[in-house]
This record gives structure tokens, sequence and C-alpha cells, in this order.
């Protein structure tokens, strides 16, 4: 039933554009490639396994810490920790589930260095309920610093909850792919605060299958989180988004190739 409604909304939502065909998704694996043998989300290894299995791209989450040092992790604690009060030596030696250390943003774009063709989707996290605005303009222009050092802005985007946060990417790196996280604007909205694309959690386009249309007539690019499931990787598919962000990025590839 929930199929049947959902392939009318698609019809509806592409109506109109019936000539167009319908460009398969790429795929990018969430916290990196980690449901694997001795994996862990966010790791330099999990990085690794995502350029091994040919993901189109790895997202990673970026806080950093009191001294300014940028680190990977999704949280914003870390065995306890909160890592924006933190001095970087206070968990620096402290594992992950799999025995590595957290990497710094440093390591992590060091080591993608050596996969030129994997994309780096990069979430600039920020507090949850965004009062902390004084952290947020440290850490902004310090990961656009960071990737811009390393020399990879070319293949890489940025994703955040903040909506301005992803303004000011926006403003620092002009034609940057930029995503907004959030869900509660509609694309049109988002483009007029100078963002150029959307990355929501996919059951946003099942309530608005017309906002992948919306934003591609704007030129916005459309990525969706965390699509684990068939039917919903296949409705995301069907529906057109540029981006499958996903935990399973290997039945993901499958399905595509059967697309
Ligand atoms: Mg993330």
């Amino acid at each position: 039933m929930k199929k049947q409604f959902f392939t009318l909304l698609c019809a509806a939502a592409l109506c109109g554009c019936a000539e167009q065909a319908v460009k398969a998704p790429v795929v990018a694996a969430h916290r990196g490639y980690w449901k694997c043998e001795g994996g862990a989300q966010n790791s330099i290894s999990s990085l690794t396994n995502a350029a091994a299995i040919k993901a189109w791209g790895s997202e990673f989450d970026v806080w950093m810490t009191a001294d300014d040092t940028l680190v990977v992790n999704h949280d914003a604690k870390f065995h306890g920790i909160v890592l924006k009060d933190a001095a970087y030596a206070d968990f620096k030696d402290l594992p992950l589930d799999n025995g590595e250390k957290m990497s710094t943003v440093d390591q992590y774009l060091q080591k993608a260095k050596e996969f030129p063709a994997l994309q780096l989707v990069f979430e600039i996290k920020t507090a949850d309920d965004l009062s902390d605005t004084l952290y947020e303009a440290r850490v902004v222009p310090a990961c656009v610093e960071a990737v811009r050092k390393y020399g990879l802005l070319d293949r890489t985007t940025f994703i955040a909850f903040s909506l301005t946060a992803c303004e000011s990417v926006a403003r620092l790196l002009p034609g940057q792919p930029v995503q907004y996280l959030n869900g509660d604007l509609s694309p049109k909205e988002v483009y007029e605060h100078g963002i150029n694309g959307i990355d929501y959690w996919y059951p946003e386009f099942y309530k608005h299958p017309e906002w992948v249309t919306e934003a591609h007539e704007l030129g916005m690019s459309v990525n969706c989180w965390t699509v684990n499931a068939r039917e919903d990787i296949q409705n995301m598919i069907d529906l057109g988004v540029d981006q499958i962000t996903t935990n399973e990025p290997t039945l993901v590839q499958k399905q595509l190739r059967s697309f």
C-alpha cells in the first residue's frame, strides 16, 4: 500500500517532466563503510573501505576541540568527554569501537588523498540547539581551510544541519557543493539562502516528493540519508535523487546495477 501510494506521489511529482529520464544516483557511505569485519564508524579504515568498494563518496562528521583540533566523530561526546569543550590530548589515546584511535581531520584528509576517485561528504557538526554561535564561527572557517590545505575542495561536498553554517560555507566558497540537512525548508527556501543543495532524511521526500524536481529545476543537488532498506532505496532511486547516503553501500550498489 505504502509502495503504491509512493508510486502515485512520484508520478505526480514527475508530471510534466516525463521526457526527462531519471538518472541513477551515486552512493555515499554514511560515516564511511564500517559494516564489515573490524569496522568502526568515522574511522580511517571506514574511509579506506569506502574507497575499496568503489563508493562514490565517504561521509564523515567533524567537531573542533577547545584547542582548535578538528576531529572525526559523530557524537558530541567521546567516552563521556564533550569534544568541543575538551583539549585534543584529553581523548586522543582513547579507542574507537575497533581499537583505532579517533582520526583528526588532518589524518583523514591526508589519507583521502590516496583515493582520488573518492568524493568527501564533510559534515560540520554544531550544537544540537544551535546556541553556540561562537563555536560555529570558529569551526566553519577551520573546516574550509583544512579541505583547502589538502587540495581537496574539488571533491568535497559540505553538509550541516545549521542553516547559518551552510550559508557561511557558501559565502566563503562560492559555487562549492553545500547541502543543508535539516529537512524543514523547501528547496526554494534553501536556495534563497545561497545554498546549492539539500541532503534530507529520506522520509521528508515521502512527504514532499516534488522537492526533488523543485531542487533540480533550481540547479541544486539532492542527497538523502540514511537509506538502508531495499524498498526505501528503490523509492529514492525512482524519485531521481542524486546521491543516496547509506549504511549499506554495497546493497545500494547492487540495486543500482539492476537499475
Ligand atoms: Mg553525518
